[in-house]
């Protein structure tokens, strides 16, 4: 991960909360039931803005709103390109605002301002301009069928969907929910993750400002187990989109069966990492290190099963400790932090109880292990070696900075001990040896595989999981199949 030299550090201002209501049907509004939740900066615990907290009655309303609009059909019979043109103005406005999208990033999630600048707000711009591009090309077949009849396809959008998101990458995530639903001409109600709200509301406002038509995108906050069940159950709602945990996707794929809603999953993952002996190890090591501490280590893609050739294993640790002591933890507002606070108590304690898992079943905790500082959710790069594939630290998934170190000796032993997860989100290999990199990227059960690289992302190419760490994909060409519908139509030339 670049550092910013010393002569440039700077604190950023923290920026204005203005938007704190359910949005719907384009207007800002309290929660039928007046009740408010807070929300918090991770790296004092203070709070930050109470946010309207959403509910059935409100779900209710913002599905309506969303079903007027789709049903009345300005949006999704607008001409195409027309869409496209709104959605380039949208990406012109989060563009032109992206300073304040960062910071109000920073200050929700507690994530690194060099990181909601760099990576964050970047990637929800080109997203959502990506999308746009999409939005006339969207187009069907004709078919050669038997007999005297013409016979085509069309595209249509699959109308009101429900869109559920997490904390992790708050922005992000919206843009990538929004960006194939607002191409194909769908209207959106999103409920973004209690612990993040801001960002999504004010992207909320500037797509309004840009004309995106009210009632197209309605942002309900709230929790997951009331707002959140209530748009899964909706019977006007026509697909949910979720990203998260797999323990909630098997809830939402219940709860959804009743009313047959499509369905998209973006789960969690335990992702391999294969370093060969052949590889570059400078490369190798400054990846397996972003890999896995890359926004506190709360990726679902994170590099969090590091396997090392024993040949290279020493070598290999004793750099990652070196760099996990050089790591700058602290202030997420000043500029060269790299490492800022997780996300909130909850997840804290979840990562401090892993360490002691790691501990109690025999892995070697080498690097960090405890908690930073006394104020804010901060934990220590965490290391551990000597890992094996039964530990609870090499199954689940910690969502922290927490890196289970293993040895092997073989390929074959490497690709078995990859694929040895019920997850298949990610994988990543680095080695010099180009016919041993396809071979792995061939045999690894993984929707993403990175060579010589890692978290390389890019609005075209799809993400999604193999096994239990997804359902379709997103991003991409393949991001708008799930939000479309095909019509076959026939017609008699007779
Ligand atoms: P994470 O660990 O990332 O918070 P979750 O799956 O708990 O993962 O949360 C992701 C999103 O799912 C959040 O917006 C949360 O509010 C929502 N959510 C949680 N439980 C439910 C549920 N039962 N139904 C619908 N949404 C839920």
């Amino acid at each position: 991960m670049a550092t910013i030299a010393e002569n440039t550090a700077q604190k950023v201002a923290r920026p204005e909360v203005r938007q704190t209501l359910c949005f719907i049907g384009g207007k800002w509004i309290p929660s039928a039931s007046g009740k408010t939740f807070d929300t918090l900066h991770p790296a004092t615990e203070e709070v930050i803005a109470q946010i309207a907290e959403g509910d059935a009655a409100d779900i209710d309303l913002a599905v309506d709103a969303a079903r007027a609009q789709f049903d009345g059909g300005e949006w999704s019979r607008m001409d195409a390109r027309e869409r496209g043109r709104l959605m380039y103005q949208f990406a012109d406005l989060l563009e032109e605002n992206a300073g304040e999208l960062a910071a109000l990033e920073t200050l929700d999630n507690g994530k690194p301002i060099s990181d909601s600048r760099a990576a964050d707000i970047p990637l929800v711009i080109q997203c959502i301009r990506y999308y746009a591009g999409w939005a006339d090309k969207i187009q069907g077949d004709t078919i050669p069928i038997d007999g005297d009849f013409f016979c085509y396809t069309r595209r249509e959008p699959v109308g009101v969907v429900g869109q559920i998101i997490p904390w992790n990458f708050p922005a992000l995530m919206a843009a990538w929910k929004w960006g194939p639903a607002l191409a194909t001409g769908c209207t959106i109600v999103m409920k973004p993750a209690e612990q993040t709200p801001l960002t999504c509301l004010r992207m909320a406002r500037l797509a309004q400002k840009a004309g995106i038509p009210d009632g197209v995108i309605n942002v309900v906050p709230g929790y997951g187990p009331t707002a959140g069940a209530a748009l899964v159950t909706h019977p006007g709602v026509d697909k949910i989109a979720f990203t998260g945990e797999m323990a909630t996707a098997k809830i939402i794929q219940r709860a959804a069966t009743d009313t047959m809603k499509r369905l998209t999953f973006e789960l969690g993952g335990k992702s391999p990492n294969v370093i060969f002996a052949d590889a570059d190890l400078d490369a190798a090591v400054d990846g397996a290190h972003f890999a896995l501490y890359f926004n506190q280590g709360q990726c679902c893609c994170a590099g969090s099963r590091l396997f090392v050739e024993d040949s290279v294993h020493d070598e290999v640790i004793d750099r990652l400790i070196a760099k996990n002591q050089d790591r700058r933890l602290g202030d997420p507002f000043d500029t060269e932090t790299e490492q800022g606070p997780q996300v909130d108590q909850a997840q804290f304690d979840k990562i401090l109880e892993y360490v002691e898992y790691g501990k109690q079943d025999g892995a070697k905790c080498v690097s960090g292990g405890k908690r930073h500082g006394d104020v804010g959710y901060f934990v220590e790069p965490t290391l551990f070696t000597g890992v094996t594939d039964d530990m609870r630290i090499a199954t689940d998934e910690i969502f922290g900075p927490v890196l289970s170190v293993m040895k092997f000796s073989d390929f074959d032993e490497a690709t078995r001990r990859a694929n040895n997860t019920t997850f298949g989100l990610a994988a990543a290999v680095w080695t010099r040896d180009i016919s041993k990199a396809h071979r792995f990227a061939s045999e690894v059960r993984a929707g993403t595989v990175w060579v010589n690289c890692y978290d390389v992302f890019d609005s075209a190419a799809p993400f999604g999981g193999f096994k239990q760490s997804g359902l379709g994909r997103e991003l991409g060409e393949a991001g708008l199949a799930a939000y479309t519908e095909s019509k076959t139509v026939t017609v008699s030339l007779g």
